[in-house]
């Protein structure tokens, strides 16, 4: 297994910890509930609570035997120290962990059906019935959900319950309140890591990339990975057959005038056709493309903007913006639905006092500060305003993101400002404990991509190269390119509206469109 991912937050409980194992040798290796065993207490000289245990270790092993006997699966997974290596208690396992996911979504005639037809067992996960079957909450694995469902993705499911069920692959049962270790793990093994999250309650998608073989995965909060079941070791995805996000401009339209601005944006130019989106929505859709980021010109002023992020949302796309509006967040009735259907929004700040007004406005409406972020353009701020908005973006919880200077447009005929010594402010910031969630886009890592190395940022939580898993759409002029800023000679038209009709046809759909960048 091939795991391209970063794992967010510490465990920091003690609980059940079951592990997936690749063993070189299987011989000998049966099923096993290796239940609770009296050395493991120290009761001191009671003995009474001795003899308890002792009765209990042996009603335990009878009970096993038995099983073992009528060739039964294992049903019980939860803190005791097991070893699933027959079909038919992996089988259980996932029955389990299916149903667990179902349960939650589908009246019991309904899940049983999918269970039955997944799995073939249907395992009873009611505590009262004598067949009850489990697996302790600390240790479910959550399943992804088909995009734009709630349900779990049966092709994911599939490919992991094949995984699974390949002989070698053994699951050991056992917790990290002890210090004991499962016999198995002393044996020459290779671990099986599926990072899915553990509490089996996360609402999370999958896509399977078809072209390049690898999983990739989407919460909604934002955290993506990338994972891949039986790929060869050293394998990691450099590009998707169609992007995960694709940046929108929805409109050219922007009153704010800024000197340096990259689109050219101004007060006369106009917007893209909101039902022409509402295609495009339906088409990027198709692709399962995770999310949008919606810009502009000022996005929040299409007079459409509530209806189109309502049309991506509506088929299961998150759709996030860019503003440096605030306004709307002044109107209960215009704000109010824009937050329903975002996934979040990057606010474009010149100063400190920008970011306080945000923050107002976010604790006034009631709005998560997880819902806003931040954003700067290197080059246009001074050194003392960089650090105050740092600063002010710690203070108030605020994620901030640096952006590379971007010498088209406007920004051809604009000077920036040096900036070659904001890491050394980061550093310094850092040091101080003055600096909260900090993220920079492709083109300023693409810029100081050794410096960014040599601080020992690993290189797998930054890109430098776009249109590998994202793109771009200029939806007024409908032409598309691998990033919003990339050299004119490089954007291809696609008249995405015709899609729609046109698939049949030889018309360029996602994929294609995508496979040029
Ligand atoms: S940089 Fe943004 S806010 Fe400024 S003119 Fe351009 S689109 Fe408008």
């Amino acid at each position: 297994v091939k795991i391209h991912n970063v794992r967010l937050g510490l465990a920091c409980n003690s609980s059940s910890s079951h592990s997936l194992i690749i063993l070189e040798d299987i011989s000998g290796i049966k099923d096993d509930e290796a239940y609770t065993r009296n050395d493991q207490y120290d009761h001191g000289g009671d003995d009474f609570l001795r003899d308890m245990m002792q009765r209990i270790r042996e009603k335990e092993e009878q009970e096993q035997q038995a099983r073992i006997d009528s060739n039964g699966p294992i049903k019980e997974f939860g803190w005791n120290y097991f070893t699933v290596i027959s079909q038919q208690s992996k089988l259980q396992y996932l029955g389990v962990m299916l149903a667990e996911c179902l349960q939650r979504e589908l009246p019991e005639n309904f899940y049983n059906a999918i269970l039955r037809e997944w799995v073939g067992v249907v395992p009873s996960t009611e505590s009262s019935d004598d067949n009850w079957s489990y697996i302790d909450h600390q240790s479910l694995m959550g399943l992804p959900c088909g995009f734009g469902t709630k349900l779990p993705d049966q092709e994911f499911f599939e490919e992991l319950k094949t995984y699974i069920l390949q002989e070698n692959i053994v699951i050991l049962g056992g917790n990290d309140n002890e210090d004991r270790v499962h016999p198995l793990h002393l044996q020459k093994h290779r671990p099986a890591n599926i990072d899915l999250p553990r509490d089996g309650r996360s609402h999370f998608v999958a896509r399977k990339d078809p072209k390049y073989n690898y999983w990739s995965m989407f919460w909604e909060t934002g955290a993506k990975l990338r994972m891949s079941l039986g790929q060869p070791e050293g394998f990691s995805p450099t590009k998707a057959y169609a992007p995960e996000l694709v940046d929108i401009k929805i409109n050219d339209y922007c009153p704010f005038g800024c000197n340096f601005c990259y689109q050219g944006s101004t007060p006369d130019k106009g917007h893209a056709d909101v039902h022409e989106i509402g295609t495009l929505a339906r088409h990027l859709a198709k692709y399962k493309v995770f999310e949008v980021a919606l810009g502009g010109g000022e996005p929040t002023l299409h007079p459409q903007f509530v209806e189109i992020l309502e049309s991506f949302r509506k088929v299961g796309i998150i759709p996030n913006f860019t503003t440096k509006n605030l306004a709307w967040l002044n109107d209960v009735t215009q704000w109010r639905p824009i937050m329903d259907y975002a996934g979040a929004f990057a606010y474009s700040a010149d100063t400190a006092e920008d970011v306080e007004k945000l923050a107002s406005l976010l604790k006034v409406n009631g709005i998560s500060s997880t819902k806003a972020s931040v954003q700067i353009v290197m080059g246009v701020v001074s050194q003392w305003e960089f650090k105050a908005i740092i600063t002010a973006c710690a203070f108030y919880s605020i994620r901030l993101t640096l952006l590379g200077f971007k010498r088209i447009g406007r920004g051809a005929e604009f000077e920036p400002n040096g900036y070659t010594w904001w890491l050394n402010i980061i550093q310094q910031l850092r040091k101080e404990n003055k600096i909260g969630n900090l993220s920079v886009d492709t083109a300023l890592a693409a810029e100081y991509e050794q410096e960014i190395l040599d601080m020992g940022i690993p290189d797998y939580l930054f890109h430098t190269q776009e249109g590998k898993f994202s793109m771009y759409v200029d939806a007024v002029t409908k032409m598309a390119g691998p990033s919003s800023y990339c050299d004119p000679s490089e954007m291809i038209p696609w008249d995405f509206k015709k899609t729609e009709y046109l698939e049949s046809s030889n018309y360029p759909t996602l994929d294609q469109v995508f496979e040029k960048f």
